[in-house]
């Protein structure tokens, strides 16, 4: 920690053609929230920078294709996007956009910068090009009909029907899905980074000097360096975006990854006048949290570009999480398989920290983890409900039962080993939740936290303040002596639920100020360095009535939310294949049909045939014995996908010899018309051998 004087936290810029769902919040803006509520109680100097990335080209498509401006369409989502985080208590210092002026300006000086310096290299290449949208097309805005399966509908990058890779070459009858116009190849220059050369720079930086990220992270970095570096376009052709400052780029933008980290340094310009000091002094912490998705643009590209350019800090760490998935599936925004915060919102109001807790409960910090309903309801109803907030009730209520709704006085002549057990369990607990918070873990830190309610759950259960209440009305002679241990045990309980108050904070915001509400102390209480103290609330002093933290969520809810997600499933739009039926053959009679053996035969072996594309060599088990077949479908199926099918085999046609190897029956494809192959089977399993008839 001394190493360092100031903190700048950044979170990922969202891309503001759509809202945010629970996958963004668990994968950076809740642990960076957590990090920086943590640094902002320890009173660090912190500055904390969001905002929304708002160029690009999936903003002008989607702006095309509603008819509106790419600028309607960035407002609409950076508003929502901007809500739903205000409302789930993301604090940013600055959520700024990088439509903003400050941002042009300091985005074009830093191109500038590098391209003054040589470090940019001036290429010429060809592209498609939309002549009636006047835009170059990215392969996925370029469709037509799959050489493959004759899908009408495939992108220019893959045809989502039978999965083959293509390029836009490729397609028969190519159109442009902005215009239909026919696209066209088109020479254009761009600006290239030439990223080899920083590769000594990276691997002293990076993977000899820091060796202490994140394993996902790091991994990717080194397998992304040492695989081997390339030139990369930093500009494109678009009308949207920041121009590139140079006079022969007319219609030339910086690409959006150029730019968009960049955001991080404007937005901390409009935060303050000393934005210097957090960009350029050595004795600042810069941490980036990303989704996975974003580690070789944070991890290899920017870090390039602010050596390049000189003059700024690096990154120290970039605790980059991997992917949340929903109810067992990937999220898929196309699809609608997500949960939207802003759904979030409005059907949980006032639960945004059950939300925050179980994000952070589930986070995939090391590999992908899973959200589902269920589970979120039972980390509610049996963490937060039955532990947390049964704590932090049961003491204010017997509080208010048996000491008059004021702090009761410690006796310290009655201090025992429980006392101590319990201080002593708390002080472990700080130390473990600043050792993960400090590293990352927050999963780890949280668990901390419920550990410490459930020390506390214990301490109340040995000392049982109810039954003493009930001895002392049997027995009043013992009246003075048990009030005096009933103090003494609701003394320590609500010094412990102040230090719940201070623990919880960085993770459950809004709990933690209800607590101080409840317990009458200021928000100043909240600060990291009051952790461990047990005069947090006065003796004698009045408290709040006790109001429930978290209460149980009941089936029904959890049902909804489950039918809401799978109601709004998007189902893929399969195109209709074109069914041209080939002409019939001539009448036969059942005599001649019976004369074929067809028999349902096992693979038990597939292997390709060398120098033969279409051909397969298989080893079929048709119950008695097993039949070598020579089939031409290696177009269609790798070896290793119809190992274990099921097939029809003509068992006795006569035997052929294909490419030297003897065919000892034919299998039973269907076909369409766009000699797309599939197996004929039967539709259950049956015996190796069974009779087709
Ligand atoms: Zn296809």
């Amino acid at each position: 920690m001394a190493k360092f004087n100031r903190y700048l936290i950044t979170a990922a810029l969202p891309y503001a053609n759509g809202p945010v769902h629970i996958g963004h919040l668990a994968g950076c803006y809740i642990p960076a929230d957590i990090y920086v509520r943590y640094l902002r109680a320890k009173k660090a100097d912190v500055k904390f920078i969001g905002g929304t990335d708002e160029h690009g080209v999936p903003i002008t498509i989607k702006a095309m294709k509603e008819n509106v401006t790419p600028q309607d369409i960035v407002d609409k989502y950076h508003k929502i996007i901007y809500d739903s985080f205000t409302d789930m208590g993301i604090s940013f210092d600055i959520f700024s956009r990088t439509t903003k002026q400050v941002h042009h300006e300091t985005a074009a000086d830093f191109f500038k910068t590098m391209y003054d310096k040589g470090l940019f290299e001036e290429r010429e290449s060809e592209q498609f090009f939309d002549e009636t949208a006047n835009v170059f097309l990215a392969d996925r805005y370029i469709v037509g009909t799959c050489p493959k399966c004759g899908n009408p509908n495939a992108y220019g990058d893959q045809c989502e029907r039978c999965g083959s890779s293509l390029s836009p070459d490729e397609l028969i009858e190519p159109r442009s899905t902005l215009s239909n116009a026919v696209p066209v190849k088109k020479k254009t220059k761009h600006w290239y980074m030439p990223l080899q050369n920083y590769e000594p720079f990276l691997k002293e930086w990076l993977l000899e000097g820091h060796k202490e990220w994140k394993n996902n992270v790091y991994g990717q970095c080194k397998s992304w360096i040492d695989g081997g570096l390339q030139s990369r376009a930093m500009t494109r052709d678009s009308s949207w975006g920041i121009q590139v400052p140079l006079p022969d780029a007319e219609g030339k933008v910086l690409y959006v990854w150029f730019d968009a980290p960049i955001g991080y340094i404007s937005a901390t310009k409009e935060l303050t006048a000393n934005w210097a000091d957090y960009w350029c002094k050595d004795d600042t912490k810069l941490v980036h949290f990303i989704g996975k998705d974003n580690i070789v643009f944070h991890c290899v590209i920017f870090p390039a570009m602010l050596k390049g350019h000189g003059g700024y800090v690096l990154p120290e760490n970039v605790p980059a999480n991997e992917f949340l998935n929903i109810e067992g599936e990937k999220v898929s925004t196309s699809r609608n398989w997500a949960v939207w915060v802003h759904d979030y919102v409005k059907d949980f109001p006032d639960q945004q920290d059950t939300l925050r807790y179980v994000l952070t409960s589930i986070a995939p910090e090391t590999k992908d983890s899973d959200f589902t309903w269920k589970d979120f309801q039972q980390r509610n109803n049996s963490e937060l409900a039955d532990i947390f907030s049964n704590f932090v009730n049961r003491t204010m209520v017997l509080m208010h039962k048996l000491c008059g709704g004021k702090v009761p006085p410690f006796h310290a002549d009655l201090k025992d080993e429980k006392d101590d057990a319990l201080f002593a369990d708390l002080k472990a607990s700080i130390q473990k939740i600043e050792d993960s918070l400090e590293n990352f873990r927050f999963r780890e830190a949280l668990a901390e936290v419920i550990n410490i309610s459930r020390s506390g759950n214990k301490y109340l259960q040995d000392r049982e303040p109810w039954n003493l209440v009930k001895e002392m009305a049997k027995d009043p002679s013992l009246a003075a002596g048990y009030q005096k241990r009933i103090d003494n045990c609701l003394h320590m309980c609500l010094q412990l639920t102040a230090n719940l108050a201070i623990l919880a904070n960085p993770f459950l915001p809004f709990t933690a100020k209800k607590i101080c509400h409840m317990l009458k102390v200021v928000d100043r209480m909240l600060e990291w360095e009051n952790a461990g103290s047990l005069k947090l609330v006065n003796v004698g002093y009045p408290l709040r009535e006790p109001e429930y933290l978290f209460g149980k969520i009941e089936d029904a809810k959890i049902e909804e939310q489950i039918e809401k997600l799978k109601a709004g499933l998007v189902k893929p739009v399969v195109a209709p294949v074109e069914t041209k039926v080939k002409e019939m053959k001539p009448e036969i009679q059942f005599d001649d049909f019976a004369k074929i053996d067809l028999r349902v035969g096992t693979i038990l072996e597939a292997e390709k045939v060398p120098k033969a594309d279409k051909l397969l060599k298989l080893l079929v088990d048709i119950g008695t014995e097993k039949r070598t077949v020579v089939s031409g479908i290696a177009e269609h199926f790798a070896p290793e996908e119809v190992v274990g099918k099921q097939v029809t085999l003509v068992a006795n046609l006569a035997p052929r010899k294909m490419r030297g190897i003897e065919s000892q029956g034919m299998i039973l494809m269907a076909e369409n018309a766009a000699g797309k192959l599939v197996f004929v089977n039967p539709d259950a399993a049956v015996d190796a051998g069974s009779e087709v008839k």
